[in-house]
């Protein structure tokens, strides 16, 4: 928060009356330093500079044929008015049968809501179900903009435990009487986590005996390469409970079409559908024709980038471990999370790794305070360029 208000003066001709510029909900919050690092990594590239961009978690693969052509097609139809600020009717039955089918949820299409981003999901289920006086536990380093989301709508953040492998470790030390919701993120950004059953089971009977929501952020359940993605929200006693959330920026490359989904509670979503309606409406409408397309297509471009996705991941890791950077290996997303705190710690690397090494990365202090001693290097970029990161980082730790 900045440490004087920021005030302006009126232009009110009736004396100088000073007005705050900024309320105190919006100065609770920061900017994302995802996407603070992403526009300076773009910035540096045009100038001429070599930039290895690890910085921002966005596939570098092009969004599938079959998608792109069902939202041309939309939009050639003149699929181009508003549509109910739920979504389309089409895609939230398409959304309701992956569920069912790859997820065990119980929905129908009227459980679902869809938003644009899977960020504006997550932002309307926090501001439904949180207010001043609450505590959101989030496990441990946790993806940059939940802990604004919960900021902004006046309750504050308790950071869960996690092990070396950041799996969540004795979370009912972070619950208290103020506690109403745990925000799970598997596989997690930043860290690659993927929380197996046991973890899950913990979770929702810590849940249960509460009586707390979770929130489950599903973004990356597709990018997993050993363990089986869960939904806790199929978890018994958990449907009343859990708001499920997941998108098609990352599964199916389509970051900048700004498409994800939500469903839980029936009260939840009502309140959710409100806030949404008097904010952003509804999802573009031809973009949804193109998620229709995207969950009814063949999956198999998803599965030839996982294979990628892994094959980088294993350059990485085993690349950093050779240097003698501690590294876990991450079961899912596109992040390596290496222990830094030998090598001056997370901020003062990443900054080494910019200037002297000219690859862009994000700090683990981005993530909350247990990500201090790390550095997050997202492998969302082809194994040449990973190769040449690591002799980069090969030089500057000798
Ligand atoms: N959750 C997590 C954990 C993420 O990393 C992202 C990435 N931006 C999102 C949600 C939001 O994704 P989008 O808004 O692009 O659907
Ligand atoms: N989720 C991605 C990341 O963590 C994209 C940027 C963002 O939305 O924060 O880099």
């Amino acid at each position: 928060m900045p440490s004087e208000p920021l005030r302006r003066q009126s232009s009110s001709c009736r004396g100088l009356e000073e007005i705050s510029v900024v309320s105190a909900r919006m100065a609770s919050i920061h900017e994302s330093t995802t996407l603070k690092i992403s526009a300076m990594a773009k910035k540096l590239t045009a100038s001429g500079l070599d930039i290895i961009d690890m910085g921002v978690g966005e596939p570098d693969f092009d969004t599938p044929k079959s998608i792109v052509d069902a939202g041309c097609e939309s939009i050639r139809k003149g699929e181009t008015h508003y549509s109910p600020t739920a979504g389309i009717p089409e895609l939230r039955k398409a959304i309701a049968e992956k569920l069912v089918r790859e997820n065990s949820l119980r929905v129908t299409a009227d459980d679902v809501t869809v938003t644009p981003g899977a960020k504006m999901a997550v932002f309307a289920a926090v501001q439904a179900l949180l207010q001043e006086g609450d505590e959101c536990v989030l496990i441990g380093p946790s993806w940059v903009s939940y802990e604004p989301c919960v900021a902004f709508s006046g309750a504050r953040v308790a950071w869960g435990k996690v092990d070396e492998n950041f799996m969540s470790s004795d979370l009912a030390a972070s619950i208290n009487s103020r506690t109403k919701l745990i925000l799970v993120n598997s596989p997690s950004n930043p860290t690659g986590a993927v929380f197996n059953n046991a973890v899950l089971r913990e979770i929702s009977d810590l849940a249960i005996d509460h009586n707390l929501f979770v929130i489950s952020d599903e973004i990356y359940e597709k990018i997993i390469y050993d363990n089986l993605h869960i939904s806790i929200g199929s978890f018994p006693g958990m449907e009343e409970r859990t708001v499920t959330i997941n998108g098609f920026s990352k599964a199916y490359a389509m970051t900048g079409w700004r498409l994800g989904y939500l469903t839980g509670p029936k009260e939840t979503m009502k309140w959710v559908n409100r806030l949404l309606s008097h904010s952003v409406s509804q999802a573009t409408t031809f973009v949804q024709r193109a998620g229709v397309a995207a969950l009814a297509g063949p999956q198999d471009e998803v599965a030839s980038m996982v294979a990628e996705f892994r094959a980088r991941r294993d350059l990485l890791v085993s690349g950093l471990r050779d240097m003698g950077i501690p590294c876990s290996i991450p079961g899912g997303a596109f992040y390596v999370f290496p222990n830094v705190s030998a090598l001056g710690g997370g901020d003062a690397f990443t900054d080494r790794l910019l200037k002297e090494a000219q690859i862009a990365a994000t700090p683990g202090s981005a993530f909350g305070p247990g990500g201090v001693d790390y550095v997050r290097l997202s492998y969302a970029t082809s194994q040449i360029r990973i190769a040449q990161a690591l002799e980069r980082i090969e030089k500057l730790v000798k």
